[in-house]
């Protein structure tokens, strides 16, 4: 076979997700480490675990699988409108907050239209954007690693399609602040859309930090992408959805396969809406794990991002790959930053108090040895 000569011209471009440690299953680190005990720290995961009425909504619907799960997920449309105060024409669900990304660049990117990037957030913009065959535009941060939307839209060109902006940011934890936003969206031209990943939205609640659902409302050119697997910690069951203007849902759905967000996710999304107790709870156990890493990065004379979010950004003051290795060996798996070009810094999940104590004790041991 002639692979090179079969595949599309963006192969090249495409890289398979789990090559680094840090994106293995913790099973297959411990194998990997010869460890018993593994923290992993590096995907953003909620240690709580999902919701006591979401885990019942789900095992009802298991006895649903032979069926098809609904097409749009009418009732969870429906629920989400209630909740978000929009109509149910203007949200979608996708297979995880990454589909909804793929759908989106599917559905508007042509080879060479543009599609800006700021330099240090979340990688599947990028990659989606390789897919398509579209031109990424970085655009570089602020001096203080927030996103610089003056950067941003001095790189707007008749070409660009798409602008992503990440907020709370990963991996910075930082959020853009409402006047910055709302001032940014007033002059980007109409043939852009801004798509606002809000993955991280119900940690977020300083800072000046306010939902882009509240710009959809007003008809600004915003699709707004959210997940079950951050808060409502459902990440293995792969449910997202996006709120946008009702002709750009359309459009996107015209995209969208199906039956591609399974029935137990729906259910189990629907019920967790309702536990209000249980985001509570997830916000509680972050914050003691967050206040724990602040003293600790002091303590230590480390800079730290202050974040919006359930992980924390830190610039370490030394090498950040050195220091993935021997926190790794101590069962310690956090993400490395340094393919950012933050060769010092490293994104700390904020696990259950007793992991970040753990990370805590093995930094320590490493730094002060
Ligand atoms: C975790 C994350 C996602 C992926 O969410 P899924 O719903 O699990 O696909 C998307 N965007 C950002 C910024 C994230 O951190």
């Amino acid at each position: 076979m002639q692979l090179d000569k079969m595949v599309r011209t963006v192969y090249p471009n495409l890289t398979p997700y789990t090559c680094q440690l840090a994106d293995l299953p913790v099973e297959e680190i411990r194998q990997v480490l010869g460890l018993d005990k593994v923290y992993k720290l590096s995907f953003n995961e909620n240690p709580l675990g999902p919701s006591r009425k979401a885990l019942e909504a789900m095992q009802e619907a298991l006895l649903q699988l032979n069926l098809y799960p609904s097409s749009n997920g009418e009732s969870l449309l429906k629920r989400l409108a209630e909740v978000e105060g929009v109509l149910p024409e203007n949200i979608m669900l996708a297979n995880g907050a990454d589909e909804m990304i793929l759908l989106v660049a599917q559905t508007f990117l042509e080879p060479a239209d543009e599609v800006i990037i700021p330099q240090v957030t979340f990688v599947q913009y990028l990659a989606a954007t390789h897919l398509m065959g579209a031109k990424p535009v970085f655009a570089p941060m602020k001096e203080d690693l927030r996103i610089d939307l003056e950067a941003v839209l001095d790189r707007i060109t008749p070409r660009t399609k798409l602008v992503f902006l990440c907020n709370p940011n990963n991996p910075t934890g930082t959020v853009i602040p409402a006047r910055e936003l709302e001032a940014f969206l007033d002059r980007v031209p109409e043939h852009v859309l801004v798509v606002v990943d809000e993955a991280y939205h119900e940690y977020a609640e300083g800072d000046g930090y306010l939902s882009s659902v509240e710009y959809v409302k007003r008809h600004k050119n915003v699709f707004v992408i959210r997940t079950f697997s951050k808060i409502y910690s459902m990440a293995g069951a792969r449910i997202g959805y996006g709120i946008g203007q009702a002709e750009v849902v359309d459009a996107v759905n015209h995209v969208r396969p199906p039956f591609n967000v399974n029935g137990v996710a729906q259910a189990g999304a629907l019920a967790s809406l309702d536990d209000e107790e249980h985001r509570a709870e997830s916000r509680r156990i972050n914050a003691v794990g967050k206040q724990l890493m602040y003293a600790t990065f002091e303590e230590l004379g480390m800079k730290y991002l202050p974040s919006q979010a359930n992980f924390v950004c830190v610039d370490t003051g030394r090498d950040s790959s050195a220091l993935f290795d021997r926190l790794a060996e101590r069962g310690v798996i956090v993400r490395n930053l340094s393919g950012y070009g933050l060769t010092t810094s490293l994104r700390v999940s904020i696990g259950r108090p007793e992991e970040v104590e753990a990370f805590v004790r093995a930094l320590k041991e490493i730094i002060l040895a």
